[in-house]
């Protein structure tokens, strides 16, 4: 299946998710708070590239993250928008200026594991570690507290529910890593649509947002639906979410995805060029309207209420 063949899912069985409150992200009102969010990592750590790309080699690959980050950061800065950067613990090792800028402007620093490993292709112990010492180095370079964290390529899904138990219990507070929808890469199309508590503790899971239409589900993210689609369908879908289920929205994207001048990669299937290449030389206007049709917050804060 291709991204642009959204297939429709069902939504969830089992029970109804009891009535929003302001803690789990649903508000009233008409000025809704979505949250703007960023996985940093760059072009060439993309879980399409992972069959053509070793891990080995990213040390020589020309990196364009930081250039990208900081245009970000002037974007976010001009539009006087607070985002949450869910930040690999390989790139703030190599880039820890770039982590405390992201901080020093005033953004949410959260954790988006160290190398981009699939969290469900770990067992528990090497999960454990990967978000430990991801958590502890991004808290050492940023000087913040991290309490959120996004799974590579929302990889938790009904075989590894078990990692938001060990994400509480090593101090993380919410999680972004399951998206309900049917993809190639990801999805758990029996996940809830809204944020729920997965376990007994505090750890609250806030799935990537889908809009309902005709009661079936489509994706609402951002992500590469947002590139390939006209912008004004994401708009008309975000709205309707807000609207219709007085809900905020997640917006993510990569910073890659506004560089058209980063290095190609030829030694990939069409699907895969025509994803990670559509409009890149778009993207950037497209977020400077997006940024102005919606008010923008922190994961934290629009979530946590922090
Ligand atoms: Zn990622």
């Amino acid at each position: 299946m291709t991204m642009l063949a959204r297939q429709p899912v069902s939504e969830p069985a089992g029970p109804i998710p009891a009535p929003p409150t302001a803690a789990d992200g649903a508000l009233s009102g008409t000025s809704i708070f979505n949250a703007m969010s960023v996985d940093v990592e760059d072009y060439f750590q993309v879980q399409a590239f992972a069959d053509t790309i070793d891990r080995a080699d990213w040390d020589h690959l020309p990196c364009r993250v930081e250039r990208n980050v900081d245009r970000l950061l002037e974007i976010f800065g001009e539009a006087g928008v607070k985002a949450t950067f869910f930040t690999l613990g390989w790139i703030a090792e190599r880039y820890p200026a770039l982590i405390r800028r992201i901080v020093a402007s005033g953004h949410e620093l959260a954790s988006h594991g160290w190398n981009h490993t699939r969290a469900d292709s770990q067992d528990e112990g090497a999960f454990r570690a990967d978000i430990r010492r991801t958590k502890k180095f991004l808290e050492d370079v940023g000087g913040v507290e991290v309490v959120g964290y996004r799974a590579a390529t929302f990889s938790i899904g009904p075989k590894n529910y078990w990692a938001f138990g060990v994400l509480a219990e090593e101090g993380y507070r919410y999680s972004s890593s399951l998206y309900p929808i049917r993809h190639d890469l990801y999805g758990d199309t029996a996940a809830s649509r809204v944020p729920f508590h997965p376990g007994k503790g505090p750890l609250l899971e806030v799935p990537m947002t889908t809009v309902l239409w005709f009661g079936r589900n489509f994706p609402c993210s951002g992500g590469g639906y947002f590139r390939l689609l006209p912008y004004a369908l994401s708009k008309l879908n975000m709205r309707r979410v807000n609207r219709n289920e007085h809900r905020p929205c997640i917006f993510y994207f990569h910073p890659w995805e506004i560089d058209p001048e980063q290095p190609r990669q030829h030694n990939i299937d069409a699907k895969t060029r025509f994803r990670h290449y559509t409009n890149l030389g778009r993207m950037e206007g497209r977020l400077k309207r997006l940024l102005k049709d919606f008010p923008w917050g922190r994961m934290d804060r629009v979530f946590l209420g922090t």
